[in-house]
């Protein structure tokens, strides 16, 4: 596999970051990830205004333009020639070379860029087919998840939490209301009603989210976006979540208990169906 790392594609072998870079040593840093349908980019503009927002966020500067990044993408989907995937972005803060909790002097440091792709089949999966059976676990993240940092150790817990509870993956509640996924965000359906938290520094601002809102409204679905709980997700008809790289996802149960009768459900369903055909469109 061929990777970019500051200027430079490489094999992967050869590819380095220093031991010192912040991103390493304090998770000082941010990340997207865009999907790859019939070998082009999904929704780049959205992933790119995020970025730029979270770094801002951060005091972060990227150390190349948006436009180039895009080239960057394209060129390395078009080295690896992946057809279905994604590509990989992160830039952290890098170092001066000393571990201090200072942030270092930007006129001097350059942050690392570091982006690589990965193949995958994305649209025909079995997990899409099956839909996904959720556990809910308590949200201990910090308090600003609307900024997509690389510190992502508790959702990486989290995700163990519900493969040990024999689920596919978790939920997270904070003071009895759902916030998101581990890796994505989560809907209820009820009554026809979709239900969605609504955007705040709890949650990831999701790409998909929006442009799955959009296509919603679109299809004069009803829309609500607040806070929901757990036993309102276990009495729903329906749930789902959505992400870049599962597109949205249909949920089966929550807690163990069975939603529907246990098939992913039809919102879920058409709302994929739409969002790949539209995304697979205007993908560039
Ligand atoms: N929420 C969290 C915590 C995430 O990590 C992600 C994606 O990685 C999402 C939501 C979904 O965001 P997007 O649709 O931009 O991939």
């Amino acid at each position: 596999r061929t990777v970019y790392v500051n200027g430079n594609y490489l094999p992967e072998e050869e590819a380095t970051v220093s031991i010192f870079d912040r991103g390493f040593l304090f998770a000082d840093g941010v990340y997207e990830v865009t999907s790859i349908l019939d070998g082009k980019l999904v929704d780049f503009a959205g992933h790119a205004a995020r970025l730029e927002r979270s770094l801002t966020e951060l005091d972060m500067q990227s150390p190349v333009s948006m436009e180039a990044l895009l080239d960057i993408h394209r060129e390395l989907v078009a080295r690896n020639g992946i057809e279905q995937g994604m590509v990989y972005m992160q830039i952290t803060r890098g170092s001066d070379g000393d571990r201090d909790f200072v942030f270092p002097d930007p006129e001097t440091t350059k942050p690392s860029l570091v982006l690589f792709t990965q193949a995958k089949e994305l649209v025909d999966t079995e997990a899409a087919q099956k839909g996904n059976r959720i556990i809910s676990v308590e949200d201990i993240r910090w308090g600003r998840r609307d900024i997509k940092t690389v510190q992502l150790l508790y959702p990486s817990m989290a995700k163990m939490m519900a493969r040990k509870a024999g689920a596919d993956d978790a939920w997270l509640v904070q003071d009895g209301f759902v916030t998101e996924g581990t890796s994505n965000n989560a809907y209820i359906v009820k009554d026809g009603k979709i239900i969605t938290r609504n955007l705040s520094s709890d949650i990831l601002h999701g790409i998909t989210r929006t442009a799955v809102l959009k296509f919603a409204r679109e299809a004069q679905m009803k829309i609500e976006e607040r806070p929901f709980t757990i036993d309102e997700a276990k009495a729903a008809d329906e749930a789902f979540t959505t992400s870049a790289s599962a597109f949205v996802m249909p949920v089966v149960s929550v807690d163990g208990a069975t939603l529907g009768d246990g098939a992913p459900g039809p919102v879920a369903r058409r709302l994929r169906e739409i969002y790949i055909a539209e995304m697979r469109k205007a993908a560039i």
